[in-house]
């Protein structure tokens, strides 16, 4: 049964939490999908069990710092120890950590990332078989730039549909219609005022995900990249989001394991 690791579920910002990242444990291997946007990515692992030394597999979705940088950092620290992994992504990421490489590293370094890091560039709606999970990558068709989604063959048949951070374009929602599992960014409570402008052009707040999405009969939808202000985000999320959306609703805090049953 395959499992979530969720490294971080904050947004962009935060500073009480990390960026989303996680990680999707097979029984075979690992795939980390995206690195938040720090040195935390390491402490993170570290905090679940596992070393950079576990990871064999990365997929960025789309490169804004907070889903980028981590990978850095990642670089860096694997000079030391020469692990082999292989980077997945569309060719707009590819083409910034092309240019990241280039510009941040001394020519040494730029060698050994060369030499230990393989970059694969994803094919829209191909199935590829990575870290012994069944994955299909789709465009989410988001705003600004090329974000990549996908679309997760569980051992039990069932699906997992990642859908980066922005809110789902409703040309999407043929995709997600019926699927057991599908992650949705949440970027605050619906009572939250604190940040009008962002929610509106880009995140959704937890009522409006869950209207909008309560009618497709997706059966888990896990909500994260949220801000962090409250401790108790769990309780208070789920409890909103309970009064919109009649299936199961998972509200994930940083280093917590979902079992995809
Ligand atoms: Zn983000």
């Amino acid at each position: 049964m395959e499992k979530l690791i969720m490294l971080g579920t904050g947004h962009g910002s935060v500073q009480n939490s990390y960026n989303t990242c996680f990680l999707i444990e097979s029984k075979e291997d690992k795939l980390l999908v995206d690195t938040g946007g720090s040195i935390q990515i390491i402490t993170n692992l570290k905090e679940t069990g596992y070393s950079l030394n576990d990871i064999n597999h990365i997929f960025i979705s789309h490169c804004h710092t907070d889903h980028l940088l981590g990978l850095c950092w990642i670089f860096k620290l694997n000079c030391l120890k020469h692990h082999k992994i292989k980077v997945y992504s569309n060719k707009e990421v590819y083409d910034s950590i092309k240019n990241l490489i280039k510009s941040l590293y001394p020519e040494t370094i730029q060698k050994m990332i060369i030499e230990d890091f393989t970059f694969i560039i994803v094919e829209e709606d191909r199935e590829y078989d990575i870290a012994g999970l069944n994955i299909t990558f789709f465009d989410c068709l988001a705003k600004e730039n090329s974000l990549y989604g996908f679309d997760l063959k569980l051992e039990n048949n069932k699906s997992l549909i990642f859908l980066g951070d922005e809110t789902c374009n409703p040309k999407l929602y043929k995709r997600i219609k019926n699927k057991d599992y599908v992650m949705h960014e949440a970027f605050c409570l619906d009572s939250d005022n604190s940040y009008p402008n962002i929610v509106k052009e880009h995140h959704a707040t937890v009522k409006k995900v869950c209207e909008t999405l309560d009618p497709l009969n997706i059966k888990n939808l896990i909500l994260y990249h949220t801000e962090d202000s409250h401790k108790n985000k769990k309780e208070l999320y789920e409890k909103e989001a309970k009064k919109h959306f009649n299936n199961n609703i998972i509200v994930p805090v940083d280093l917590e394991e979902i079992i995809l049953r």
